[in-house]
């Protein structure tokens, strides 16, 4: 491997991390309200806040996700790709060939 292309894919891994995490919380949300419906006398403004945070950590997330597609793109460029074939289950009764390259891990 490059020594150049190590930290693009350290980045790429650590983002995948932090969209990991930010699904995890948009999931709380989605709890959270769903919670909220179940209490008697709900207050509007829980509901309100709670949307909020959920659509703000949305917008992050895309935000997030825009930057691992630019790092993605920059590895693509930057990897001496060496393309192995494998086959993958699907499931027990189906499998799928697949071409990716074992450095950046791009699938053709
Ligand atoms: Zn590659």
């Amino acid at each position: 491997m490059t020594t150049s292309l190590h930290p693009y894919l350290e980045m790429r891994k650590k983002y995948n991390e932090v969209l990991s995490n930010i699904d995890f919380i948009i999931h709380n949300h989605d709890d959270l309200l769903q919670l909220n419906d179940e209490i008697n006398n709900k207050v509007k403004k829980d509901i309100d806040d709670i949307q909020n945070s959920k659509t703000d950590f949305t917008d992050l997330k895309n935000k997030i996700k825009q930057l691992k597609d630019n790092i993605s793109i920059k590895i693509y460029a930057l990897c001496q790709h060496e393309f192995i074939d494998d086959c993958i289950d699907i499931d027990p009764d189906y499998s799928q060939n697949i071409r990716y390259c074992i450095i950046c891990e791009y699938c053709e």
